[in-house]
């Protein structure tokens, strides 16, 4: 089915992750004519770029991936409970070898701009070799978490070796020998840290918030797990559609930790602490709900610190203070705290010892110390769910960016839909829920090719997304998130709540509802028609 002939293409996606991959493949299938940009030179999206030493997938792989074949499942072997970003990237290209996707993608084409044209009906995307193209839809498929927070250091430019964010590590760069510093504290650095401390001459991190670190506990699949798993997919995959994160666990156990002993309570987390996001979700209901279990669980996760690090002070830096846990997304353990019983290992506090100045031409002046280094590494963070639908011009049909609409609050329609830019969607976009992204992408992919044929079976020519519907989910969004301790990451700077960023009020970004609540929010309204949209034909 081609929708309209004097576009380009049916659709036009920006990113060749998981989100560009599955998006089209699904639109190929359902008739469509499809381009994907994306300026990285290789597939992967957050795996193209991020290839840090140890960038490798929080969830467990083998629910990180994509459901809609089964042959995939079945051939595809991971080789480890969590992968790398390397067996990731190459897992993707087994998808796109598998299902001859590649004539869809452009690699190395920066979208510059996607402006709607009211007269045509048509979005015009700009590209950085000074093509336009048409289309009659235009879909973000650029990934939550892509667009790098960069610092405003004075003299950061003057630093003589190389200094970049964590997710552009250049090509080949070794730090074998070599004097890192690492600024920030986050999932990246829990990462990076073990691995780069192993041949470093030396890793110094300069930290302002502690995070609270939950254990991975990586290890080999072996072929009896590994069949287990092969055995049980269809299982699996309804785990993950039916868990309030899109992850691949129990359902709740039904149980809260404020009405169970504390010896109990300590057996359960202990009993329970094998790794994963699990730990959260499999031990009490109300870890997230309730500030005095939420303590509990905190209290449990900073004794395990004092188990693993030698030196008190150091302890005492590392340990988390004045929030709760998750009130910013906790990282996973590879060997994070050991790292710091290593001789060449350092944390520096640049909160409240020794603020950072400057960065020198040699490497960075606090207000105490100059540390000097041969790499510096910018793991600052992103700008979660908005960062990269703001730094492409899209306009919509009033000519708007959605930066602009965004200044102040970033609401969306289930962050599939924003009001005032017909034909546009976004998967995962903001105030969708934060889950187990595979999981997400999937159930917005078959969601948005629902709707473009909806548009094409019944002959339509434009949608516009309903004020009313994204007043109405943000307000929504916004009450549940208010009832969370999640809403407590405004004091500590949490990605999740735009809280990260320097000139931007925080708001409220994340659907808190539960992933499987949204999944089915979606399927309702795809069931019912797309209330939140009006659909329109061109008089011609
Ligand atoms: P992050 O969690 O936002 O951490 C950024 C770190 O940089 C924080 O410690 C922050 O300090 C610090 N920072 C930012 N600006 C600074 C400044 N001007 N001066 C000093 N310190 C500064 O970023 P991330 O570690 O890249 O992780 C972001 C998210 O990406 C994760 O939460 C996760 O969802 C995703 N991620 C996923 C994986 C995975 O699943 N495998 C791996 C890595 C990342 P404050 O905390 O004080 O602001």
């Amino acid at each position: 089915m081609s929708t309209n002939h004097s576009a380009d293409y049916d659709v036009i996606a920006v990113g060749a992750g998981f989100a560009g991959i599955s998006l089209s493949y699904h639109l190929r299938e359902a008739g469509f004519n499809v381009k994907i940009f994306d300026r990285a030179d290789e597939v992967g999206g957050t795996w193209a770029w991020n290839k840090y030493p140890g960038a490798a997938t929080d969830s467990e792989s083998y629910y990180y991936c994509l459901t809609f074949s089964k042959e995939v499942l079945q051939e595809w072997s991971w080789s480890k409970r969590y992968s790398g970003w390397e067996e990731t990237q190459a897992y993707l290209k087994f998808v796109m070898d598998k299902f001859s996707l590649w004539p869809m993608f452009q690699m190395s084409t920066e979208v510059e701009s996607a402006t709607f044209d009211n007269d045509t009906g048509l979005w015009n995307v700009q590209t950085g070799d000074g093509k336009t193209h048409t289309a009659k839809y235009f879909v973000s498929a650029m990934g939550m978490i892509s667009q790098p927070v960069i610092p405003t250091f004075s003299g950061i430019d003057r630093f003589a070796g190389p200094i970049f964010h964590s997710s552009r590590w250049p090509d080949g760069l070794d730090v074998a020998g070599k004097r890192v510093g690492i600024i920030g504290a986050g999932a990246t650095t829990v990462q990076m840290l073990p691995e780069v401390a192993k041949t470093a001459s030396q890793v110094t991190v300069f930290q302002r918030t502690p995070n609270f670190v939950l254990p991975a506990m990586q290890k080999d699949m072996t072929p009896e797990w590994e069949k287990e798993i092969k055995d049980n997919y269809d299982e699996i995959i309804a785990k993950a559609r039916n868990h309030m994160f899109g992850m691949a666990f129990e359902q709740p156990p039904g149980r809260n930790a404020v009405d169970t002993p504390p010896e109990e309570v300590q057996r359960i987390f202990e009993e329970h602490w094998k790794g994963s996001f699990r730990w959260v979700f499999e031990t009490f209901d109300d870890l997230l709900g309730s500030a005095e279990a939420n303590q509990m669980a905190s209290d449990f996760i900073t004794s395990k610190i004092k188990e693993k690090v030698n030196d008190p002070e150091l302890v005492e830096l590392l340990t988390p203070k004045g929030y709760p846990l998750f009130a910013k997304r906790p990282p996973l353990d590879h060997g994070y705290y050991e790292a710091y019983n290593r001789d060449n290992v350092k944390l520096v506090d640049i909160k409240d010892r020794e603020p950072i100045q400057e960065i020198t031409e040699t490497g960075i002046q606090t207000t105490e110390n100059l540390y000097e280094f041969d790499i510096i590494v910018l793991a600052t963070g992103f700008q979660a769910y908005t960062g990269a639908l703001e730094a492409i011009d899209i306009r919509g049909a009033d000519g708007h960016t959605l930066r602009e609409k965004w200044q102040d609050e970033s609401k969306s329609i289930m962050g599939v839909y924003a009001s005032g830019y017909p034909n546009f969607f976004m998967i995962t976009g903001p105030q969708a829920p934060f889950a187990n992204l595979p999981t997400s992408i999937e159930q917005n992919v078959a969601y948005i090719t629902d709707c473009i044929t909806k548009m094409e079976t019944e002959g339509y020519d434009r949608f516009e997304p309903s004020q009313q519907a994204e007043d109405e989910w943000s307000e929504h969004t916004a009450e549940i998130h208010n009832q969370t301790l999640m809403a407590q990451g405004d004091k500590v700077n949490s990605w999740m709540m735009g809280a990260n960023l320097e000139k931007r009020k925080p708001r409220v970004l994340v659907y808190f509802g539960g992933a499987h609540i949204y999944y089915d929010k979606l399927r309702e309204s795809a069931d019912s028609g797309f209330p939140e949209l009006s659909f329109s034909k061109s008089a011609a």
